[in-house]
């Protein structure tokens, strides 16, 4: 397989605007759920330009449980993220849903997530993979990890060779948590591919109070990033409004990872 580490030894590396994902070094991803107003992206863009980061996250196009809650502000949602991305300096990581919108989404994002949801939505992973944009892959609901590294090659067999895969937890009969981190995807992923694998703690966990344990145990099992979810004012949050930081929880859960990271 393309992905695998038997074919390519060496590490993928993605630049994104100077932030280099997979050279050992951790690279995070901070953003909104939902982009809901240029206001409310423009705060976060601010507090990750204060702290040096780069990589601002938010969802556009959001495949919801319920037909009846927030779908996302569609390409209005993409043109509100590379705004503030533009004015702040940073890289732009947004979920596309279907093959048709991946073309529109060129032109405003730097990265193109698929969701756990579209994990296996084949056509889609064929269409990012003919693109030359850097794509986020996150683990299926309910998948393995060679179905993971199956998706991935899908994207990589139509020639794009860019991609970072995301753990966010797996379905398991565990209720305590939202989905089940399973931590041991890391090191697995970073065997069998050469690609740079991140930790989503928002939707792996959905518990504010232990994401912090879980990033750092995403880092110190030697995972390339971390993702989570960052709202100026969580309690209106068109999605995920029980489990999104608002700013100053997000000033504490980084600098705390940070001094972690200089440790390890
Ligand atoms: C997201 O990152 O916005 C998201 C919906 O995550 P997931 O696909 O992992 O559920
Ligand atoms: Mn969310």
């Amino acid at each position: 397989m393309l992905v695998s580490r038997a074919y390519k030894n060496e590490d993928t590396v993605i630049d994104l605007k100077g932030e280099k994902v997979g050279t050992g070094k951790a690279s995070f991803v901070f953003g909104p759920c939902s982009v809901e107003s240029y206001d409310q992206v423009a705060a976060v863009a601010e507090s990750l330009k204060d702290k040096g980061l780069k990589l601002l996250r938010g969802g556009a196009f959001k495949p919801r449980s319920s037909p009846y809650d927030f779908q996302g502000l569609g390409v209005e949602g993409l043109e509100i993220l590379k705004r503030a991305a533009d004015e702040y300096d940073l890289a732009v990581i947004s979920e596309i849903v279907t093959p048709h919108d991946i073309e529109k989404a060129l032109d405003f994002v730097d990265v193109i997530q698929i969701g756990a949801r579209n994990a296996q939505n084949f056509e889609l992973l064929k269409e990012a993979g003919r693109t030359n944009k850097p794509i986020l892959l996150k683990r299926a609901l309910s998948g393995t990890i060679s179905e993971f590294i199956a998706a991935a090659e899908y994207i990589h067999s139509e020639g794009n060779g860019q991609i970072i895969l995301c753990e966010r937890g797996i379905r398991t009969y565990e209720t305590a948590t939202r989905n089940t981190l399973d931590i041991s995807a890391v090191p697995i992923l970073k065997q069998e591919t050469h690609l740079p694998v991140m930790v989503d703690v928002t939707h792996s966990t959905g518990r504010k109070d232990i994401m912090l344990p879980c990033a750092k145990a995403a880092l110190a099992v030697g995972a390339d990033g971390v993702m989570a979810e960052v709202h100026p004012n969580p309690a209106v949050a068109l999605s995920d409004a029980g489990q999104q930081m608002d700013i100053p929880a997000f000033d504490k859960f980084y600098s705390e990872l940070a001094a972690f990271q200089a440790k390890i």
